[in-house]
């Protein structure tokens, strides 16, 4: 077999995924440090490029997205096969891309198990909760926690108030070992757990103090969050029973919502991150602008992230309640 190059940066016309030194050097990068942004990306890239053909250096400014996404590809081609897989999600607010190493197979929880105790893993999908069912009820999709009650979440609750993941799964049997015995944690333990989640990217924390998931968490935890937190579709087609469904894609580039906006009609399952909204609305006039979906009138007005925790929210019919709606009837009682 003959050796190609990647396509993209040789002018040969691409065929076959080659998976050369490049590849290998690559995939190295992402062993030795599995989260990069596409600042960070660049110069290793140019380095790796330039190392194998180094009568053609290439600078940072030289590697374009293109180039990274070849060589993801076929990286991806090898390893997809020892299910790892080298995936991006755009930050939702600023739109850089963030490229890390996922294991497609195994759960993100038992990766986690190498940086966290079984408590502690615990406590983080008590943060999930509290962010995907607490602060993510049908007039505010917060999809946040505050640091105040992350803080209180280091207490663990009674059994009856476990994760919604481990209820479901096992929902004709027992409550598991492990769900049993969770215990709380300290709160020194609980802002290590806190910071080190920061550090390695999965959370993100706002200038405000709201904890929300940052682009490797979305990444790493996109799966678990849909299979968690939305009700599968009914198999047999009783409309009535609509499934619930609390993380939704956006419009536009189809990746999870968490810091965006919503359609203003409350029934309606169209989400955007802003960025997105305004790249598809951006060329209509005022008045012009309407729900590709429902046709409502598009105000750009109803949030989705910290920001619906903020502005007050419009009149709404709500029904179905969540665990936090009990403090939030004042919403109701406008
Ligand atoms: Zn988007
Ligand atoms: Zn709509």
């Amino acid at each position: 077999m003959s050796r190609r190059q990647v396509n993209g940066y040789r002018d040969d016309s691409p065929e076959a995924p080659v998976y050369d030194d490049a590849h290998r050097a690559f995939l190295q990068a992402f062993f030795s440090n599995s989260v990069f942004t596409s600042d960070t990306l660049k110069p290793v890239v140019a380095a790796i490029l330039s190392a194998q053909d180094p009568e053609r250096p290439r600078l940072e400014g030289d590697i374009t997205e293109p180039i990274i996404t070849s060589l993801i590809q076929n990286t991806n081609a090898k390893i997809s096969h020892f299910d790892f897989e080298i995936l991006s999600a755009r930050e939702q607010m600023k739109g850089d891309r963030t490229y890390a190493l996922v294991n497609t197979a195994s759960d993100t929880f038992t990766q986690l198990a190498t940086s966290f105790t079984p408590d502690e893993i615990a406590y983080i999908k008590r943060l999930l909760d509290a962010m995907f069912e607490e602060n993510n009820s049908r007039t505010r999709e917060i999809m946040a926690v505050k640091q105040m009650r992350a803080k209180q979440l280091a207490k663990a609750p009674p059994r009856n108030r476990q994760s919604q993941a481990a209820t479901q799964v096992d929902a004709n049997e027992e409550p598991t070992q492990v769900e049993s015995n969770v215990k709380s944690i300290s709160h020194g333990d609980c802002d290590r757990v806190l910071q080190t989640l920061v550090t390695q990217g999965f959370f993100q924390e706002s200038p405000s103090h709201y904890y929300s998931l940052a682009p490797r968490g979305l990444l790493e935890l996109r799966n678990y969050l849909k299979e968690t937190y939305n009700e599968p579709p009914a198999e047999d087609d009783d409309e009535e029973n609509e499934p619930t469904i609390r993380i939704r894609d956006c419009e536009g580039c189809q990746e999870i919502v968490t810091i965006g906006l919503r359609c203003d009609n409350r029934d309606c399952g169209v989400r955007w991150h802003t960025r997105c909204a305004n790249q598809f609305f951006g060329g209509r006039q005022g008045n012009g602008k309407r729900c590709p979906k429902c046709k409502a009138d598009w105000t750009g007005s109803s949030y989705v992230g910290e920001k619906a925790d903020r502005v007050q929210p419009r009149r709404s019919t709500a029904g179905r309640a969540s665990r936090a709606q009990e403090d939030e009837e004042e919403d109701e009682n406008e």
